[in-house]
């Protein structure tokens, strides 16, 4: 059994492009690297060197993917790039982007991020008009509708990629933030509601990148010139980006709130606040909505890092460090027994005795899922010698699965799909647990609080035909 966080929400991809620059593959690779907690199990790149396309994937974390030979093979100023967290386990390696193919209007590449609600309908539309899908990914799907719209242009006129782009995207319903690489030119789109996050920026040695986060674009020394706006793509020509709205630009903004709770790396500056900020902030809401009585507060670590610092800050009760995690656990294999399942839990926290012994603890954490690693990790804390354990969430709860590209288990999976507070409290065997309010979660983030997602906490989808799949579903996972 592979060792991963099963109780927790997870992103699906990361992606990354740049033109423009002769190290594209290795700076390709960087940006992955710097958005690896988008995405753990499979790993690619695409390259063109003005004539033909080179592409290698794998699964695994970027840096066990690629060596240096690998990113030498990959040749050329241009390149894209995916990490993927993978949620359907058939045929994973199949799956990993970016995909590649080859069409009328020359090589076509694309790495996605997001998820399509209504793939299937898409998908059976195309199979009936005679389509072969290799994969079960939207990005395929995706590059259908594109081929298509180029095959639906006089033969030898030039087509605008943008224009195309946006006739191959319309009537897509959900959420994608997506790097295309069409025949040499970096192009990047995102959906008209803006769920996953997109930027660029200029490279500091020559050449344009896009990268789900601002810190992709850190790593490689690239200057953040603006977020790729909901509804637009952005064509990165010789000359410079040239943007091109789509037609369904001006529906109301979607982003996906969940990405401020925990999905972006805390360094990261999205709608123009750095996710660090945020999250303290989303910490001293929870504090003056759910006070404590408490010797300490700790944190959740990494995740809940800056919630705690925040709550600390605004109750005045010092933070420390009572849980230590492991960050080398990487695809640590246990035995799937019964009797050594408690130990994925240790492997990844180890709490601090010294620092909990006879405290009064409150622990500050991101969110609760099913609430079963929040009870072994509650458990430890009391059994290091914690005197109480007072558990504060610096998020609603989540009631509601995901179906626009985070991984989520189904609605009865969600502790807080059937239990009130309280018997969560019980559940996980703390003296008090306290959440923040959809209130007090949308006052702490930047924006008017119509602008997010925040279809996990209330069932609000953004998208009609999400409501009625989630009533049905039992799947309630996303794919890209
Ligand atoms: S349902 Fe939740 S996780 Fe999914 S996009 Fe909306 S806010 Fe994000």
């Amino acid at each position: 059994m592979q060792f991963r966080e099963a109780d927790a929400f997870h992103e699906e991809c990361g992606i990354f492009g740049v033109t423009g620059n002769r190290d594209a593959a290795s700076l390709t690779y960087l940006g992955l690297y710097a958005l690896q907690h988008r995405g753990q199990e499979s790993a690619g790149i695409v390259t063109w060197d003005g004539e033909t396309a080179f592409q290698h994937r794998a699964m695994g974390l970027a840096n066990h993917v690629f060596d240096e030979d690998i990113l030498r093979s990959l040749a050329g100023s241009v390149g894209i790039g995916h990490v993927r967290y993978s949620t359907t386990g058939q045929s994973q390696l199949m799956n990993a982007q970016p995909s590649l193919v080859r069409f009328r209007g020359g090589w076509l590449a694309a790495a996605h991020n997001g998820n399509l609600v209504d793939s299937a309908n898409l998908r059976t539309r195309l199979e009936s008009a005679g389509s072969i899908f290799r994969t079960t990914t939207d990005t395929e799907t995706i590059l259908h509708l594109v081929a298509r719209a180029y095959a639906r242009r006089p033969a030898g006129e030039e087509a605008d990629k943008a224009e195309l782009l946006a006739e191959a995207l319309r009537g897509v319903q959900g959420a994608y933030s997506i790097v295309f690489m069409m025949d040499g030119c970096l192009v990047a789109a995102r959906d008209p509601r803006g769920y996953r996050p997109l930027c660029f920026g200029r490279v500091k040695n020559g050449g344009w990148a896009v990268a789900s986060e601002s810190c992709g674009l850190d790593i490689v020394d690239a200057r953040v010139e603006r977020e790729v706006e909901p509804g637009e793509i952005v064509i990165f020509e010789p000359e410079g980006p040239r943007s091109h709205k789509m037609d369904a630009a001006g529906a109301p903004e979607s982003f996906c709130i969940f990405e401020y709770i925990y999905f972006l790396r805390p360094d990261s500056v999205v709608r123009g606040v750095s996710v660090d900020t945020v999250r303290r902030e989303l910490g001293r809401s929870l504090a003056r909505e759910k006070p404590a009585d408490a010797d300490i507060v700790i944190s959740v670590p990494d995740s809940s890092n800056a919630a705690a610092a925040g709550y600390a800050e605004e109750s005045g009760i010092p933070l420390e460090f009572g849980l230590i995690r492991n960050h080398y656990i990487g695809r640590t294999f246990i035995h799937p027994k019964q009797s050594l399942r408690d130990y994925k839990v240790r492997i990844k926290y180890n709490p601090v005795a010294d620092t909990l012994a006879g405290k009064r603890v409150v622990v500050v954490d991101d969110s609760i899922v099913r609430g079963t690693t929040s009870q072994k990790l509650m458990d430890m804390i009391r059994r290091a010698g914690a005197a109480e354990v007072h558990l504060r969430i610096a998020s609603p709860p989540i009631r509601f699965p995901c179906f626009y590209g985070s991984d989520t288990p189904t609605r009865g999976e969600l502790v807080a799909s059937s239990k009130e507070v309280a018997e969560i409290a019980e559940f996980i065997g703390v003296d008090s647990l306290g959440y923040l309010s959809l209130d007090g979660l949308l006052a702490s983030v930047p924006g008017s609080s119509e602008s997010y997602c925040v279809a996990c906490f209330d069932g609000s989808y953004p998208h009609e035909s999400v409501i009625k799949e989630a009533a049905t579903s039992a799947a309630g996972r996303a794919e890209g």
